[in-house]
């Protein structure tokens, strides 16, 4: 069933349209990878959907309710940067912890969470440290455990390991998988990257210039692309 549908979302900065009447719609618990070249609307798109951009046209659903009046913070949405944003100056728990300590949750409850993401992310041995005393692996462990907290029903990911090395980035994407799999939350992930959309997605949407080039599992773009863009993009064989 559909958890998140986009109808004819676009967006123009200016005079510029950046999204071009998107529709796609998005199952409760799927993976889903957007990827396309850069200044395709990767990003923008996410935005959309987070509701850090407003849509010039078009409508979107998340769990069957619009979200045109609904603002990001009452989403249901947890979004993962690829620069991590994390406060230099608090520890490891401080961060993860942070938006529920502002939205007085009760101590317990912030415990509970704490060591369940800490569990979840091999973050224990790690706590207390700053920021700065950290690899950039564990660093954006950290920024997703400061997602996981929030129990959001849909993780958005912008290129979350673009700023690891090749090591990190895989040992990173099998991370990500995982989680999903415990998790079983519906899950959009943005990169540039073939590799990872191949290896990681339930289901691909190929961006170009705003627009969707194609949808599919891996498996459906690799073999049967619908024309050339997506076939080269995706190194296909034909
Ligand atoms: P991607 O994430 O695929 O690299 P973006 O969504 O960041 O692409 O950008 C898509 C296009 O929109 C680019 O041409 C970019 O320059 C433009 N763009 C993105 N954000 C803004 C903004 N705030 N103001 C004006 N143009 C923007
Ligand atoms: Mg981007």
């Amino acid at each position: 069933m559909a958890y998140v549908t986009l109808e004819k979302v676009s967006k123009d900065f200016g005079k510029t349209r950046v999204i071009d009447a998107i529709d796609l719609t998005i199952d409760n618990g799927e993976f889903v990878v957007f990827v396309g070249p850069s200044g395709c609307g990767k990003s923008t798109l996410l935005r959309l959907v987070a509701g850090l951009e407003t849509m010039t046209g078009g409508s979107l659903t998340i769990d069957g309710v619009n979200m045109t009046d609904v603002d990001s913070a009452n989403r249901g949405i947890a979004m993962v940067f690829q620069s991590y944003a994390l406060y230099p100056h608090m520890t490891v728990a401080e961060n993860i912890t942070f938006g529920m300590r502002m939205a007085k949750v009760a101590k317990a409850e912030i415990a509970d969470k704490l060591s369940r993401a800490a569990r979840m992310l091999h973050l224990e041995p790690l706590l207390d440290r700053k920021p700065a005393q950290l690899s950039g692996g564990q660093r954006q462990r950290v920024a997703i455990g400061r997602a996981i907290v929030r129990d959001p029903s849909v993780f958005l990911f912008d290129e979350p390991l673009s700023n690891l090395d090749a090591a990190l980035r895989h040992e990173m994407r099998i991370e990500i998988l995982r989680l999903h799999k415990e998790l079983g939350s519906t899950m959009i992930y943005v990169t540039h990257d073939q590799v990872e959309a191949m290896t990681m997605a339930d289901k691909i949407v190929v961006l170009n210039r705003g627009q969707i080039e194609q949808v599919g599992s891996p498996l459906d773009l690799y073999l049967n692309p619908d024309n050339l863009f997506v076939a080269q993009f995706l190194g296909s064989p034909k």
